[in-house]
């Protein structure tokens, strides 16, 4: 088989397939076409059915698109009836002709119904210009104006109840990879699940835009594939930063530009919480507000662009003291070493205790993903449980596409806990109920959430609901107990830093420079802590940049000291 397209970098050409057992013939017909139709579409030549099916499955996954299928009718092992038969299951759209020596013309004529034939052309089909053509452009124009067009993206087929699947979409979507999802119930989901040769069982699959598939892939080897860096270019840094959210990002920013050897690290995805928020409206410099995912992406393309390397899927499990060297060590096992450290590992949301809750994570029950999900819930019934902003926030984002969304509250009005603004916008959606002193008392269901128990406090009265979709946002714990014994922290596992580590004026145990510890900097000198993991923090993109850019001023006076 040839294709006259491989080796050159993938172009969205529609293809125009031909298939005939006689190379000659073969051979024949794809010179005339690609004469003609050569500069727009690509030609691809088989000389079996089989042949032909293995590249238009190929082709499928690759996303291609194939305009026109040509298929000799005599082949011996399978009948150019049977490889258009097959072919429709992959290429429903794609216009289908048969070649046919005059012999054979009431058999072409019979088949018309069976594969649903466009048209059957004669061979020989000399002078191409009155015999082939023609008939080839008008089968063309009639396929411009029914297809769709893909364009080469990422796709995920997967089962709308898988937990897998719905972390594959938010890991793609918090690291801002372009991707479509496929139902595998969907005909398109099948049709894409036959051309890799899969089933529900491998699911869920992704097939990366060159046609690459991955079956129920880990976060790293997807990352790998969509082109995220994932292992460190050197084992020594001036600076590490632990943690991708706005502090992490902002660290990264201006350790870079100010001439740092800089690297991030991030366990999951760019962004952090801030990277979940729908909308954040207070952040300085964008009066009508921005969503979570721009600021990520901007922050990102910044940090690159002074020259920051950002490293995801990798998290990081050990901080170790090796004279001047800081050495950060990842879950398996390897390890870099830095002047520096700057410790930005924010908070992790807390899991919503209730009985039955955990067993549907992902199968609708959600932390912190209402924005990948929020499209499924379309004319849905949701429930949000939380009273603070983030809660308010998918509320009210949540709202835009389902039937209704209920708040359930456990103090007694959203004033203790959420700022004015939200809940201002809160009282003014009409499809938004809050219902305060009401918590989940159980979540029910066979292989998906269906009922919640709703325990009304001020009533003390239960209640079963039909429920498909719960979106938890019920605040965040520090993720830093990998820092214990190496790093102080207090009672609740935040880092604890600068005068608040000192104890009546003395340095904190431990310490030994004769200075006391700077602003950011923890019981280690040269770690440094900024953002939500910081005791005392301020809990706010804002600040958490702020201590971000902060604690890049005190590396620089630290690495002064070296
Ligand atoms: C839904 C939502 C909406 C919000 N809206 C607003 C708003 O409108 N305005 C506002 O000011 N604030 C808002 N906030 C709060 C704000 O997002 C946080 O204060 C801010 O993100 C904190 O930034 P951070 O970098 O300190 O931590 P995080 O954002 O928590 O980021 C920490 C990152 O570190 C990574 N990490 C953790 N441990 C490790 C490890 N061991 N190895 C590698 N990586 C690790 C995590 O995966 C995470 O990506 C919102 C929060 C949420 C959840």
């Amino acid at each position: 088989m040839t294709d006259p397209a491989a080796g050159r970098p993938q172009v969205l050409r529609p293809s125009i397939l031909t298939v005939d057992d006689d190379p000659g013939v073969s051979r024949a017909v794809a010179r005339d076409l690609r004469r003609r139709y050569g500069e727009t579409y690509r030609i691809v030549r088989a000389e079996s059915g089989d042949q032909a099916l293995d590249a238009l499955r190929e082709m499928k996954l690759r996303g291609d698109t194939v305009a026109v299928l040509l298929a000799d009718y005599r082949m011996p092992q399978m009948s150019g009836l049977e490889f258009l038969e097959s072919a429709m299951d992959l290429y429903p759209a794609a216009r289908r002709l048969l070649l046919t020596a005059y012999a054979d013309t009431g058999a072409a004529i019979d088949a018309i119904n069976v594969v649903d034939l466009d048209y059957y052309l004669l061979k020989p089909w000399d002078p191409p210009e009155e015999k082939l053509y023609p008939v080839i452009d008008a089968q063309i124009e009639a396929w411009r104006t029914t297809d769709r067009r893909p364009v080469p993206e990422t796709k995920v087929i997967g089962h709308r109840w898988s937990a897998r699947s719905a972390e594959v979409r938010e890991f793609l979507a918090r690291n801002q990879v372009p991707y479509r999802w496929y139902s595998s119930e969907s005909p398109e989901g099948r049709r894409l699940l036959d051309a890799a040769g899969a089933d529900w069982q491998n699911l869920p699959l992704v097939v990366t835009p060159d046609g690459t598939v991955l079956t129920a892939p880990t976060d790293g080897e997807l990352a790998g594939r969509v082109g995220l860096a994932t292992t460190p270019s050197s084992d020594f840094y001036d600076l590490v930063v632990i943690g991708g959210g706005p502090a992490g990002l902002g660290a990264a920013v201006y350790g870079a530009s100010e001439g740092l050897r800089t690297v991030l690290v991030e366990r999951l995805a760019t962004g952090g919480q801030a990277g979940q928020s729908s909308r954040i409206e207070n952040y300085l410099g964008f009066p009508d507000g921005v969503s979570g995912a721009q600021l990520t992406e901007r922050a990102r393309r910044q940090a690159t662009k002074f020259g920051a390397e950002i490293i995801t899927t990798r998290d990081v499990v050990a901080l170790e003291v090796n004279g001047s060297a800081r050495t950060v060590r990842f879950a398996d096992g390897a390890s870099i070493d830095a002047h520096t450290v700057i410790l930005a590992t924010g908070v992790a949301y807390n899991r919503l205790g209730a009985e039955g809750v955990d067993e549907f994570a992902g199968r609708g029950v959600f932390y912190g993903s209402a924005l990948t999900e929020a499209p499924n819930c379309a004319e849905q019934d949701v429930y949000v449980v939380g009273g603070a902003n983030s809660a308010g926030q998918a509320a009210v984002y949540l709202a835009r596409s389902a039937r209704s969304v209920t708040m359930l509250v456990r103090g007694k009005s959203l004033a203790e806990s959420m700022s004015y603004y939200l809940i201002q916008q809160i009282a003014a959606i009409d499809n938004i109920t809050v219902r305060t002193q009401t918590v989940v008392g159980a979540a029910h269901g066979v292989k998906h959430l269906e009922r919640l128990t709703l325990s009304d406090q001020a009533a003390g009265a239960q209640e079963i609901v039909d429920a498909g979709w719960l979106f938890v946002f019920i605040g965040a714990a520090p993720h830093t107990d990998w820092l214990d014994g190496v790093v102080l922290r207090d009672g609740n596992g935040f880092v604890l830093a600068g005068p608040d580590l000192s104890v009546d004026g003395a340095p904190p145990p431990g310490w030994l420079l004769d200075r006391a510890p700077y602003h950011l900097e923890t019981s280690v000198p040269g770690v440094f802590v900024a953002g939500d993991a910081r005791a005392e923090s301020a809990k706010r993109v804002a600040s958490a940049v702020g201590e971000g850019a902060m604690a890049v001023m005190l590396v620089h006076r630290y690495l002064e000291g070296l």
